[in-house]
């Protein structure tokens, strides 16, 4: 089974997936944890680059196909393997990330980027979509605290300094893309405390697992 987990900054997705990856590993079932950018060797070097960059470093169909050779090798070289050998894979971001950020946050045309998407992942979509939703002021003020707390303020703390209404347009794409794809995308609500964040989420994989 394949799951990918979507949401704004802040919306708790690493958090909840220590939580999911633990309590499916003491149920028994083995796990690939990933994520996007830089799933896989190659990845973590185009990641270091794309997290490097401001937006006015590369353009917007520059930054896509980064985004898109990330993602054709990661399913190539990971993903498909894991799941061939009886995995479930779970995902930290996967194409949604491309539609709703390069998509409904930059502008550029969400249907053509399908298209490109599935030329990226050759076909293999997930199972389940896990959308951490939460409203963009509450998400990027959770970032900014933890992007104080660990002092980061450069590469990957740079995002925080995308404007609100730049990551409430991301939020509202995440929206459009759950509606859309209703049946694979669950809706969790990401402002609930994270014990109950991660219980909901638990709750639709038990429930998806039985069949
Ligand atoms: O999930 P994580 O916070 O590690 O992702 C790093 C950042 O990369 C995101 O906050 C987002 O701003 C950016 N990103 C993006 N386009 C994607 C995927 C991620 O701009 N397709």
């Amino acid at each position: 089974m394949f799951v990918t987990f979507e949401g704004i900054e802040g919306s708790g997705k690493s958090s909840v997936l220590n939580a999911v990856q633990k309590h499916l590993e003491e149920q028994g079932h083995s796990i690939l944890r990933t994520l996007e950018p830089g799933g896989s060797r190659i990845g973590q070097e185009l990641r270091k680059l794309l997290l490097s960059m401001n937006s006015t470093d590369l353009t917007g169909e520059s930054e896509l196909f980064l985004y898109l050779a990330d993602r054709a090798q990661h399913v190539a070289t990971v993903i498909r393997p894991a799941l061939e050998e009886g995995k479930i894979v779970l995902s930290d971001r996967y194409a949604d990330s491309t539609v709703a950020y390069q998509g409904y946050g930059r502008g550029l045309d969400p249907r053509q980027l399908h298209s490109f998407n599935d030329v990226a992942v050759s076909g293999l979509w997930p199972d389940l979509t896990l959308l951490l939703d939460l409203p963009a002021e509450v998400g990027l003020g959770r970032a900014v605290a933890r992007n104080m707390k660990e002092q980061k303020c450069d590469s990957e703390g740079r995002f925080e300094a995308e404007s609100l209404s730049f990551h409430s347009t991301v939020r509202e794409g995440y929206l459009t893309l759950a509606a859309l794809h209703n049946n694979r995308y669950r809706i969790v609500d990401a402002t609930q405390p994270l014990d109950k964040v991660i219980e909901d989420c638990i709750e639709i994989l038990e429930a998806k697992l039985r069949g």
